[in-house]
């Protein structure tokens, strides 16, 4: 049994999953160490960080020197590749994790996951540094750790995946109530605790819809043999049907961390005391039903963009971040995200075969179109 204590850099480690990674390292120091903590804006909490976990090198977007002692700045590329870290943690929140999973890729990191536009917007490249470099990707979304669980013992190509999504908040609302949907019923969501940007795709399902992309690279399989299902138990994380008919689902509270620890401590599970377990008595009934694509637009659009492929997933990402930015400023309204993201889709002419200078370029394309159409710069 491999019991040596595992090193960790957490980049993003101010964001959702970055602290409650850094929660499992609380509660389980015999088995983990941090060596590199890198982090957005969020100076202070980098700096609390820092002073418990006491790793040797940090990164902060915001300033360079950091009043941080024995702890020296390095580059997050550099952190991403860092020989001292066992597994890098990617938890940066939107496309800004693409340089450091690539770097990460190139040096052979096993890579824990978080980060899933940059899978979504250069599936292509980085699956294949992955593959040239030996790297691995751990998944930490819930649904393609679920996927991956079930898949693991399995030599069989799966049939189909079912991903499960709880439908967010608004899973009820007609049209009209979509109308007048404010921030604050948006960042609402019914069960899981997650950051911003994922919490307001979660309600107009794009997020579900990236999630589609990021299963279709992770797993090898057609967009086409991807089902989504929504859950609002949120119990069952997703599906895997195989050609004889029989399905595994993976269950379990619904805890991100349960997903990050299983990344961090793969292939081994260990207890957790600060996790709990499903009440079955408490459970009624576990339902599933199609989700309903004309409301929920944004799940449309993205499995659009990737039929179509090349540049069109880095297009749907950038603009679906810069429309969430507007939506959370109170700028745009709720029903414009679906909207000013297809307007972006619809302007776009995908580069089928892209290298990793054009994908960014899309995406600042996309996010400089979507920010014109709504009246504004950023
Ligand atoms: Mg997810």
């Amino acid at each position: 049994m491999d019991t040596a204590v595992k090193r960790l850099a957490v980049l993003g480690s101010t964001g959702s999953i970055g602290r409650q990674t850094l929660d499992i390292v609380r509660t389980l120091p015999e088995h983990f160490r941090v060596v590199a903590l890198a982090a957005g804006s969020n100076t202070s909490l980098l700096l609390e960080q820092i002073k418990e976990f006491g790793p040797g090198h940090y990164y902060s977007s915001s300033e360079k020197k950091l009043d941080a002692g024995d702890c020296k700045f390095m580059s997050l590329e550099e952190m991403a590749a860092c020989a001292d870290a066992d597994i890098v943690v990617i938890a940066t929140s939107g496309t800004s994790g693409l340089e450091a999973v690539l770097a990460a890729a190139r040096a052979g990191k096993r890579i824990a996951l978080a980060n899933k536009e940059s899978l979504v917007a250069a599936g292509e490249i980085i699956t294949a540094e992955v593959k040239a470099h030996n790297a691995e990707i751990l998944p930490v979304d819930s649904e393609h750790s679920a996927v991956w669980q079930c898949l693991n013992g399995e030599t069989s190509r799966p049939r189909r995946i079912i991903l499960t999504a709880s439908g967010g908040p608004f899973l009820d609302y007609t049209q009209a109530q979509l109308e007048a949907v404010t921030v604050e019923q948006a960042l609402a969501h019914p069960s899981w605790q997650m950051g911003k940007k994922v919490t307001i795709d979660s309600a107009t399902l794009m997020n579900k819809g990236l999630e589609v992309i990021e299963a279709h690279w992770l797993f090898d399989i057609p967009v086409a043999d991807i089902t989504v299902l929504v859950h609002p138990g949120s119990i069952v994380h997703s599906m895997v049907e195989f050609a004889d008919g029989s399905v595994k689902a993976q269950m379990g509270r619904p805890d991100m961390r349960l997903p990050i620890q299983y990344a961090l401590t793969y292939p081994e599970r260990i207890a957790n005391p600060g996790f709990s377990f499903i009440d079955w008595h408490g459970l009624s009934m576990l339902s599933f039903e199609p989700p309903d694509m004309e409301r929920f637009h944004c799940l449309r659009l993205a499995i659009d963009a990737a039929e179509e492929g090349g540049t069109s997933p880095a297009v749907l990402c950038a603009a679906d971040e810069a429309a969430v930015e507007l939506f959370i400023a109170e700028r745009i309204k709720f029903i414009d995200i679906p909207r000013l993201v297809e307007t972006v889709l619809d302007e776009h002419v995908s580069n089928l075969r892209p290298d990793i200078e054009d994908i960014i370029a899309a995406g600042t394309w996309a996010r400089d179109t979507l920010f014109a159409l709504a009246g504004g710069s950023d």
